[in-house]
This record gives C-alpha cells, structure tokens and sequence, in this order.
C-alpha cells in the first residue's frame, strides 16, 4: 500500500508524534499568544528537544537528519493547531537550519546548528528590505571586505524571528547582501549573531493581521563588523544559496495553508451536524453541503500536488521550482477560501475567536504575500513552463 501522505513508517510515527504534542502543547496557548502578539520561547524550545527544528539538518550537527516530506509533516500537523507559532518554527527550521546545512561549511554548520537544532537559539533569515521584496535582487544591503572582516550596511524588513520580545534581537540570521555592482554573482550570504558591533533590532512591527504569535522586525546594518570566516559559501555564490532553499521554504509554507485548510475542514465538519436550523442539522442544506464538499475536495487535491512534490525534492539539489511556486500558489488560496466557507458555515460563531476559524482564517493570508507573493509566483511559472513543451 502506498500512502501518499506517509511514504514510511516513520514519517507516519513522525506524524503522529507531532500531532500528539500539538494537541497537548500548542493547542492551550494558541489563542493566547495571538490576541498578545506574543512568541512563545518556552514552547519553542520545546519543539527543540524533539528534534523538529532541525529536521532537514545533518544528524552530525544534531539534527534529524530526515527529507522534505517530514518538513511537509511538521509543519502541516503545527500549523493545523498554531500558524503563527509554526511560522516561527518555520523560518528557524527551514530559512536558517536547512539553508546553513545546505550551503555553509562543516566549521559554520559545527559552529551554529547544535544549538539552532535543540532550539536553544532562535534565528531566520533576512532577505526581505524596506523598499524591495518581490524583485529581490534589487536588494540595498551592501558588504564591503575590509581586511579580515565585512562591514554590512542597510536594513532588512519583514524578519520572523527577527526579535524574541519587543526589546530583544532573535540570535543569528543568514543576511543576505551585495558585494558587487552587477550581474548574478553580485550577492553573498553572511551570518550575523546579536551582539554583533553595528546590528541593532531597528522595531519589533505590531498589529499584523495575521501570524501574531511569531515576530517580525526590521533589522538595522550600521557598519556591522562580521568575521570573514561568517561569509557563507564564496563571495557570489547567494544566489544560488536562495534559489535552492526557496523551493523547500515554499513547500513548508504550503503545508501550513493544508494544515489551516483541514483544521477548517474538521470543524465545520462537527459544527454541521451539531448546529441545527428548521428542525434539523444545518448539514442537510445544499448550501452548506456545497461549502463542506468543495473545501474538502480542495484541501484534498492541495495536498497530494504538495506531497507529489515533496516526494521529489532533494534538498540537496532543488530542481522542482515550478512545483514549488505551483503548491504554494494553489495551497495558499484555497486555505485562505476553505477557512472563509468555514466561517460561513460557522455564521456569527465563526466570526468570533471560540471556534478558531476566524484565526486560521487571518493566519491563511499570509501565505499569499510571505515567501513569494501570488504574483510572483504568476510570474515564475509562466517563465518556468515556456521551457516544457509535454508535461509529465
Ligand atoms: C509576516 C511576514 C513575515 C515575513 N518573513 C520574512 C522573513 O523571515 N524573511 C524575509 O526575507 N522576508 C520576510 N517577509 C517578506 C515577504 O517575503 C515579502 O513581503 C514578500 O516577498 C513581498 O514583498 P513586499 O512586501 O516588498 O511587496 P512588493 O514586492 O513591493 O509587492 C507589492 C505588490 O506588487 C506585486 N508585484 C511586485 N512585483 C511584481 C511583478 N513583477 N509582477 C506583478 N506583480 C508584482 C506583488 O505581488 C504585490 O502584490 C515576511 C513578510 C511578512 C508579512
């Protein structure tokens, strides 16, 4: 028997385990640190020490050593209970673990991941800027070598991860930044740990609609001072850094759309039968039946083109671009469109925090803009299948 959805046993036993802890651990907190705009730490370090923050990472380093799919698990099962704590899990696990176990060197990897794995850190990655988002390479941050050190200078915004409270930095970040003028060898990657002389939290950004219990800040480069050995790779290679950690970065994104997109589904599911309305269970009405069929078929179809796909990622190697922008770009909407039949079947109670709809509903939208935005991803495909004249 092949099961999509778990390929071994122990992506299945991996699943179990973290729905297990998600419904015992995450669950009670949830709400709380939502309507707080508040990071749980102490949770975090938590998912530490059962090894799901460095689940793609070398077991060398202290990471699980484990595929694609088992990221894909990890943050569907986080994300159906908590979409904002995932976030955070997420940016941490994928955008810094991944990516430095990926493309840094055994003494960098050595340096940073033990601790990055058991969660006793917490760090992201600073890609985004004030004035650039989608045309990345249009980036204003700028690394100069002087003598045994670069000197960084530009600000980052958007950064999960980038404070732990309102006051206080994240701990380390890939920051991504020019080193040349031109061309696509004009971008290197750097690590830079709080503390650094010149790296400064520039403001911890309040009242998102969505994604409230994992944080996002503007980071400032004022003449920061990073050691040579923090270049990740060679001076040029960032491009290709980003390239490869965005397919995974996508996929783990569209896992939190099918975990918000199932939550939705289980609870208008019960409150169908539960909720009656002219004598009898609102489930017996074609309306309501159409908004429970369509969201399930939806969630389904999301999920096995998410699964497909991340069967086939080697993450090592990328190469499944137009998938990745593909998953996100369908998984993305339709949570978004599931959570909101969800409230509609809900009525007025699906309007209110009780029922948590209108949470995944507000957390489901930020997987249209994070990550790639649905234009971009427009954009992508478009260009990615010029090139296939048959698809498979
Ligand atoms: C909660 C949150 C967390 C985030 N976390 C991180 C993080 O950890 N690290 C990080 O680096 N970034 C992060 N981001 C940033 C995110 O990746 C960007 O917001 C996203 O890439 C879009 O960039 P932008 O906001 O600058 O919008 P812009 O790029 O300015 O886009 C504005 C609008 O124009 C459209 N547009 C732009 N160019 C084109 C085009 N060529 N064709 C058609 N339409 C176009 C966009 O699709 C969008 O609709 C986060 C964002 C949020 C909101």
């Amino acid at each position: 028997m092949v099961d999509l959805f778990n390929p071994t046993e122990e992506h299945l036993a991996l699943r179990r385990m973290v729905r297990e802890f998600a419904e015992r651990e995450v669950e009670p907190q949830a709400a709380e640190h939502d309507a707080k705009e508040k990071f749980n730490l102490e949770l975090f370090r938590k998912v530490g020490e059962l090894g799901l923050l460095g689940i793609n990472a070398n077991v060398e380093y202290g990471g699980s050593g484990m595929d694609a799919t088992a990221a894909v698990i990890v943050c569907e099962e986080l994300s159906a209970i908590d979409p904002g704590f995932t976030l955070a899990a997420l940016a941490h696990a994928t955008l810094f673990v991944n990516n430095l176990n990926q493309n840094g060197s055994e003494e960098q990897c050595h340096r940073f991941l033990p601790d990055a794995c058991a969660g006793k850190t917490v760090c992201g990655m600073a890609m985004s800027e004030p004035a650039v988002g989608t045309d990345v390479l249009g980036m204003r941050t700028t690394a100069r070598r002087e003598g045994d050190e670069y000197v960084i200078d530009g600000s980052k915004m958007w950064i999960t991860n980038g404070a732990i409270s309102d006051t206080e930095l994240g701990d380390a970040f890939l920051v991504y930044t020019r080193t040349a003028d031109a061309g696509s060898r004009s971008f290197s990657m750097f690590i830079v740990e709080k503390g650094t002389p010149g790296f400064h939290l520039g403001q911890k950004i309040k009242d998102k609609l969505g994604m409230r219990a994992s944080t996002t800040a503007e980071l400032v480069f004022d003449g920061c001072r990073v050691p040579v050995s923090n270049l990740v790779g060679e001076e040029g290679d960032a491009v290709s850094h980003m390239m490869r950690n965005l397919e995974i970065e996508r996929l783990t994104l569209a896992a939190m759309s099918t975990g918000i997109a199932r939550r939705s589904v289980e609870i208008m599911n019960t409150y169908g039968t539960e909720r009656t309305s002219f004598g009898q269970p609102i489930r017996e009405f074609g309306q309501i039946q159409r908004y429970i069929a369509e969201s399930y078929a939806s969630y389904m179809a999301g999920r096995c083109y998410l699964y497909e796909t991340a069967r086939q990622l080697d993450l090592s190697k990328g190469g499944q671009r137009i998938d990745s922008d593909g998953v996100k770009l369908y998984c993305s909407t339709m949570a978004k469109e599931v959570a909101d039949n969800a409230i509609q079947v809900l009525g007025g109670y699906g309007y209110v925090g009780e029922y948590r709809v209108e949470r995944l509903w507000r957390d489901a939208k930020l997987v249209e803009i994070g990550g790639g935005t649905l234009e971009a991803h427009h954009k992508n495909i478009t260009r990615d299948i010029q090139r296939i004249d048959k698809l498979r």
